[in-house]
């Protein structure tokens, strides 16, 4: 009942780091505990099958407790479970993971390996946000928003964040309040100062001060220079104008006011440059160990050609040219492709092409148009149809059906899934493996600490052809159904006849449609290898298959 006091253990944790516990037999979810608490707890809140919890008291910590290091963790909404001991937030990742393969995914059987985790947890972040306000007494704040509002917890001493974050905001503090700058206020939209973003090089240790401002100019500027620049590895200080009133911390047009308008950094030896409103991996420690796994799942030998999809400003993509022949990378911002490009000019890298558009978008038209240059036998068109590897990394809600769709009809040998939410990532796993893959690793990685986001990396594999394939197999035998091609074999040979008078065999058939990126159930379409003792379909006839598939729309 409402407002009943309770006594409880919690005995699991949720997909939002609430404690699951059970009073009575009756399941309360309670925020701010860990697995092994004993707690006594008010409801809050009451449903037919379970309830919400306020914690009241803690009767027996759990040896999984540990005291936050953070003294403004429970206020703060960034780290929702720095109160749990690194280790019991990696069991925790890794659980979360398999619960949503199994429930969501159905995948049972497969083994989610443990979280790749951080030797030392704290101080991984190589940017920070940081609102600017004035609190109820008029003392200038500067720290973090208060979970779901938009009330600032004073906190410059984040232990997520880089160390020297906190020199820099006491010294734009002492500024404010020297110079007596206003602080922006959002329910008047008046006020210059409205944010302040940081950003580290973590292996050059070049740093950047963006000040974000609802105007054009800061007052006295020349003082707040002075100071910042004493700070070692101060590379650049930008403003960014933001004269919008909106809750999007940045705005599009930035300045600088000393130093270089971007600092360098490097993930696995690629150097980048990052601006202001750059997209780059805030986790340079455990980005690398990610990204490292995706190479390893890849098994790139120089020969593959590769396509990167959400690949932000071309890390993954640049990663994988290093040892692929060609890599296409499609991401739908912009002025991230201008990045992506520029850097892949900066390391020498030209083996590489990027797509401005969303992916559901690109590859699909991708696919249609050079479906089309194929027929000519133009060789690189044919390889991007037909890619080695497909690397997705989407956003939190995953991909789109549509673009799973035409990956599958890509038919890579694997595709390599890098995931920030195993909810939606376990729903594209289902679909992938409905349509011919098979989930060989599951690999989470730490990125975020103290929070309960976790990354997973994913290697699938086109079912391997080889335990099915009998190349001697008479095509004549199998049993073709309509939903496995759009026109059946004996409807493409009929047409072909017709138009030209050529006999085509089923073997035939297959191989266009295989170089066509058309994908075959698995057990009748490949040839072992390249050099199996199979006929080999001649030109005059593979053009007059291509005719009829594009007669019947199957390509
Ligand atoms: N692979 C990159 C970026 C991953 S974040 C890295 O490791 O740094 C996901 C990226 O997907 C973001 O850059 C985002 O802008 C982009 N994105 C979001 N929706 C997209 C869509 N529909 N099509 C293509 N890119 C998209």
């Amino acid at each position: 009942m409402k407002n009943d006091i309770v006594t409880l253990t919690i005995d699991d944790i949720g997909t939002n780091g609430e404690g699951i516990g059970k009073a009575d037999g009756y399941t309360l979810f309670v925020k701010d505990v860990v697995v092994g608490d004993i707690i006594k707890a008010k409801i809050i809140k009451e449903k037919k099958n379970y309830g919400y919890g306020k914690l009241l008291a803690i009767i027996k910590e759990s040896k999984n407790r540990v005291i936050s290091k953070c003294t403004v963790a429970k206020q703060c909404g960034g780290c929702q479970i720095q109160h749990m001991n690194y280790q019991s937030q990696l069991q925790y990742k890794q659980n979360l993971v398999k619960g949503n393969l199994e429930k969501i995914g159905g995948l049972k059987d497969i083994e989610v390996l443990p979280v790749i985790g951080m030797d030392t947890p704290y101080h991984y972040r190589n940017k920070a946000q940081y609102p600017v306000g004035i609190d109820k007494e008029g003392k200038v704040v500067i720290g973090f928003y208060a979970k779901r509002t938009h009330c600032i917890i004073d906190n410059t001493d984040c232990k997520i964040g880089s160390p020297t974050n906190q020199t820099i905001l006491e010294i734009i503090r002492k500024y404010i309040i020297e110079q007596n700058i206003s602080i922006y206020d959002e329910e008047s939209h008046q006020g210059i100062l409205r944010h302040i973003l940081i950003r580290n090089g973590y292996h050059t240790g070049e740093i950047m001060v963006c000040l974000v401002i609802n105007g054009t100019k800061l007052p006295y500027c020349e003082k707040l220079i002075q100071e910042l620049v004493s700070i070692s590895g101060m590379t650049s200080i930008m403003l960014n104008i933001n004269k919008d009133k909106t809750n999007v911390i940045l705005g599009k047009e930035c300045k600088t006011l000393w130093g270089q308008a971007y600092i360098t950094d490097s993930i696995c030896d690629i150097t980048y440059e990052i601006s202001p409103l750059s997209f780059f991996q805030i986790n340079p420690i455990q980005t690398e160990k990610l990204y490292k796994k995706v190479l390893e799942f890849a098994q790139l030998t120089g020969k593959e050609t590769v396509w990167d999809l959400y690949c932000g400003i071309g890390t993954i993509s640049l990663l994988m040219a290093t040892n692929a022949k060609k890599v296409y990378g499609v991401e739908v911002v912009s002025e991230a492709i201008e990045d992506a490009r520029n850097n892949a000019k900066r390391n020498n890298f030209n083996n590489v092409e990027f797509f401005v558009g969303k992916a559901e978008v690109v590859v699909p038209q991708f696919y249609e148009e050079v479906s089309r240059k194929v027929m000519d036998g133009n060789e690189e068109a044919m390889q991007s149809l037909n890619p080695d590897v497909v690397v997705v990394d989407p956003p939190r809600k995953g991909c789109e059906d549509i673009l799973l769709d035409v990956i599958v009809k890509m038919s890579p040998k694997k595709i390599v899934y890098v995931s920030c939410d195993s909810a939606t990532l376990a729903r594209d796993l289902k679909y992938l493996v409905s349509r011919g893959y098979e989930v060989m690793r599951v690999q989470p990685v730490d990125q975020f600490c103290h929070t309960v986001h976790v990354e997973t990396v994913c290697l699938l594999s086109k079912l391997n052809v080889e335990h099915y394939i009998e190349v001697e197999l008479s095509l004549d035998e199998m049993d073709l159904t309509a939903a496995e091609s759009k026109a059946t074999y004996e409807e493409i040979k009929a047409y072909v006849k017709e138009k030209t008078g050529l006999q085509v065999s089923n073997l035939y058939i297959a191989q266009v449609k295989r170089k066509c990126g058309i994908v075959e159930r698995v057990n009748y379409n490949l040839p072992k290898s390249e050099d199996s003792r199979q006929p080999k379909c001649p030109p005059e006839k593979e053009k007059a298959i291509i005719e009829a598939l594009r007669h019947f729309w199957m390509i």
